[in-house]
């Protein structure tokens, strides 16, 4: 069952058309690879899926509900509780422990620190990183850091998942580490991941691959 789709959808920045007609969908439990050239229109996609963007045109919608037609305090209160975030470069907070990152989630959604706490301690042990817990993210190497914003996306039980290039500053090890993770939480969390890579290794362990060239999206059914 669909969980999350984009239909139709366009966006122009000035004379650019980032997005002439983009469609695509997700469903839970699924990981969706977004590859395609560079300045394709593939962020402006995730932006506008999760709701961070609004399309010009065209419709997103998260289960029953129009996202695109949304308020923007809505949006961001449906974005908090239900998304998950994971970027090129983590984008943890430095002047937070790596702990404190990974439960400032919960935190912003009103659960106690003791509680958030130990949830995010939980996760970092999950990732084999608990030795990085008191450490700030400048104290970290590239690897360790993005599995402290690969919990942090997920710590909150998060129903979709969205990342963009989360593998791109890491060595083949950590980017499979990285990827495991995407899939365990589509196949043990029922999340629905929707990724976007330039490397087909990354894209190999998804389960569907979307192209999109110059704003359009073409599905690729894989047959495996
Ligand atoms: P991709 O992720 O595939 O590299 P993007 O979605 O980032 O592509 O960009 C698609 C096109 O839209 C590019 O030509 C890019 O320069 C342009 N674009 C994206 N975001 C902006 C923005 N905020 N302002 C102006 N142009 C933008
Ligand atoms: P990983 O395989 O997780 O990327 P590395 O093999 O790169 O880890 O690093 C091994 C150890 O070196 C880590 O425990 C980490 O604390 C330390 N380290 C690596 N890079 C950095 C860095 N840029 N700044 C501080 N410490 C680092």
């Amino acid at each position: 069952t669909t969980l999350l789709s984009a239909d139709d959808l366009y966006k122009t920045f000035g004379a650019t058309q980032a997005l002439a007609g983009a469609s695509m969908s997700v469903a839970a439990g699924e990981v969706v690879a977004v590859m395609g050239p560079s300045g394709s229109g593939k962020s402006t996609m995730l932006h506008c899926l999760a709701g961070i963007l609004r399309p010009d045109a065209g419709r997103v919608m998260y289960r029953d509900k129009e996202l695109s037609a949304m308020s923007d305090g809505r949006r961001s209160a449906l974005r908090r509780s239900e998304f998950g975030f994971v970027f090129q470069f983590g984008q943890l907070v430095p002047e937070l422990t790596c702990l404190e990152n990974v439960a400032l989630p919960l935190r912003l959604d009103g659960v106690r620190r003791r509680d958030a706490e130990q949830r995010a301690r939980d996760w970092l042990e999950r990732l084999e990183i608990d030795d990085v817990t008191t450490k700030r993210p400048g104290e970290v190497s590239g690897g360790q850091g993005q599995r402290v914003a690969v919990a942090r996306a997920l710590v909150t039980g998060a129903r979709v998942v969205f990342a963009d290039e989360p593998t791109g500053a890491l060595d083949s090890l950590n980017g499979e580490r990285v990827m495991r993770l995407f899939t365990a939480a589509a196949r043990e969390n029922g999340a629905a991941v929707v990724l976007v890579t330039h490397e087909p290794r990354v894209a190999a362990y998804s389960d569907r691959e979307i192209v999109v060239r110059d704003g359009r999206a073409l599905d690729l059914e894989r047959t495996r």
